[in-house]
């Protein structure tokens, strides 16, 4: 699987699922970005200010596989 772009107002996020290591540590760190009964399953729209942008950061850096990868606004070409 290709990865693929989620986008945000503030970052967005990118994630390969087959790579992923189902550990939940998403789901668990932020429920209302990561939520698997919906689709798309990854909504970086609810990260929309520079608090809930940074938890978001965290959590993404918490996964252990590396499927999920931020992307910053400011880093865009
Ligand atoms: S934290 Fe990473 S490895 Fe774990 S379920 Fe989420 S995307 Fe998959």
């Amino acid at each position: 699987m290709a990865r693929k772009t989620y986008y945000g107002p503030i970052i967005d996020v990118s994630f390969d699922g087959a790579i992923c290591q189902h550990s939940g540590e998403c789901v668990r760190g932020m429920g209302e970005v990561f939520d698997t009964t919906k689709r798309p399953w990854i909504n970086p729209t609810q990260a929309n200010t520079p608090e809930l942008a940074d938890q978001l950061r965290q959590v993404v850096g918490r996964c252990p596989s590396g499927a999920l990868e931020i992307g910053e606004h400011w880093s865009r070409p």
